[in-house]
């Protein structure tokens, strides 16, 4: 890993911008196909991250990047395995929807901040050069150069040089604001309040709990591992930001009196001698997308170019999925020869390929979003609701 200052190489193939999930699954993959890649993030440590539950779906994925869930070295990244969801969402009964029948009978649930630690070192075990500590401030497109892009990132930082730049930046889509271009479906103002718990309680819970409310709903995962005794747990509520009860959750007090209103989540941490800690951390949980996926030389992944609401619970598995596609194709399109070299654009065979799975992508997470929302027929008078209805 090297800091700002330390970088001595300027030149890539490939800089990829934001060291999340994303990045680092389009790092790891265009290094294995012997691209010179630069990862570049802002933070050299974070404290906390939210989204730490991953469907079966995704148990392929997180093996190809990080390899033997079961291995000691895994314990590193916190990740164990779930049994299934428990949602109280349809009426006041709660429905298992378990892992057991699914392909790898069992998802996973990971401390993010290790997993996401455990992923950039993999890109640096596969040949990537890491930069943290550098945060993206803006980039020149270079014309009739051998290079497309030049990079800056702060003062005193060396300008790095690439044929290919990748807006990997979460929801903050730096690169791609960057470059101009806007953010759709700016309507949802979703937005999740997040309060962590410990009891010195054993807690062997192993399901994602869910549940809806008058005002919004709320999620809680047990976290992996036992600290000074204590076991932890989050618990999330999601609410519109605009909407009165989003001020409640934003305080200690007021997130214990909405607990104290839910129908199971509250009496499970009680039952548990759960006690909260820390403050209340708040993250924008909306949808949206960018209007352009990719332009000439770049390309948006994973949040960056579409971020989901946490209901889904597949930001995780389309950050890893969608690295993945995107190293492939930006490696064919940079091999791809003379005629293609200075079309990196849409009109790329690879690249254009890319642009319709997202949109596909995009398309199918709508609908199921809004299945899901419109399958809970509670609340009818609630603005929370009559939003989503
Ligand atoms: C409340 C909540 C709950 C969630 N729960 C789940 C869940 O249970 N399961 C699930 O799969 N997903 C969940 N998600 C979604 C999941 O967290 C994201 O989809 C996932 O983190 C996206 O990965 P990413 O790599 O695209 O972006 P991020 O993880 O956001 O990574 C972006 C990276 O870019 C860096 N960066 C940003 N700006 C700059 C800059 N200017 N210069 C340099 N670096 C920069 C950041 O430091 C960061 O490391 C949840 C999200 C929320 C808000």
């Amino acid at each position: 890993m090297s800091s700002p200052e330390e970088a001595t190489d300027t030149v890539w193939d490939v800089i990829v911008v934001g060291g999340g999930p994303a990045g680092s699954a389009t790092a790891i993959t265009l290094a294995k196909f012997g691209q010179r890649v630069l990862l570049v993030d802002e933070q050299g440590g974070v404290k906390f991250k939210l989204g730490e539950s991953l469907p079966p779906l995704c148990v392929g994925l997180v093996t190809h990047f990080l390899g033997d869930i079961d291995a000691p070295e895994a314990g590193l990244c916190g990740v164990f395995r779930t049994a299934g969801n428990v949602s109280v969402w349809a009426s006041d009964q709660p429905q298992i929807s378990d892992f057991f029948f699914t392909q790898t009978g069992f998802g996973l649930c990971v401390d993010r901040v290790a997993f996401d630690d455990a992923l950039r070192q993999k890109a640096v075990a596969a040949g990537v050069t890491l930069l943290t500590g550098a945060r993206f401030e803006s980039c020149t497109r270079l014309v009739n150069h051998t290079f497309n892009w030049q990079l800056q990132c702060g003062h005193g930082v060396p300008v790095h040089q690439a044929r290919y730049l990748v807006d990997c930046t979460g929801r903050r889509s730096a690169v791609a604001k960057a470059l101009g271009i806007t953010a759709l479906d700016t309507d949802d103002k979703l937005f999740a309040y997040a309060q962590w718990f410990a009891t010195p309680t054993q807690d062997d819970d192993c399901y994602t709990r869910i549940e809806a409310g008058p005002h919004g709903w709320w999620y809680t995962n047990r976290l992996p591992g036992v600290q000074g005794g204590m076991t932890k747990r989050l618990v999330v509520f999601h609410t519109d930001k605009d909407l009165p009860h989003a001020k409640l959750a934003a305080t200690v007090e007021g997130f214990q009196q909405l607990l104290g209103d839910s129908a199971h989540i509250g009496s499970l941490l009680a039952d548990h001698g759960y006690r909260p800690f820390g403050t209340i951390r708040g993250a924008a949980a909306n949808s949206q997308r960018l209007a352009s996926f990719c332009g000439d030389a770049w390309m948006a992944v994973g949040d960056a170019a579409q971020a989901y609401d946490p209901l889904s619970s597949q930001g995780i598995d389309k950050a890893l999925r969608s690295g993945s596609h995107a190293g492939h194709l930006i490696h064919y399109a940079l091999s791809d020869g003379p005629t293609n070299s200075g079309a990196l654009g849409h009109d790329n065979h690879y690249i254009g390929q890319y642009v319709l799975q997202q949109q596909q992508l995009w398309d199918k997470y709508a609908s199921q979003r809004d299945f899901y929302y419109q399958t809970q027929p509670r609340w009818t008078d609630q603005p929370f609701w009559q939003r989503r209805s």
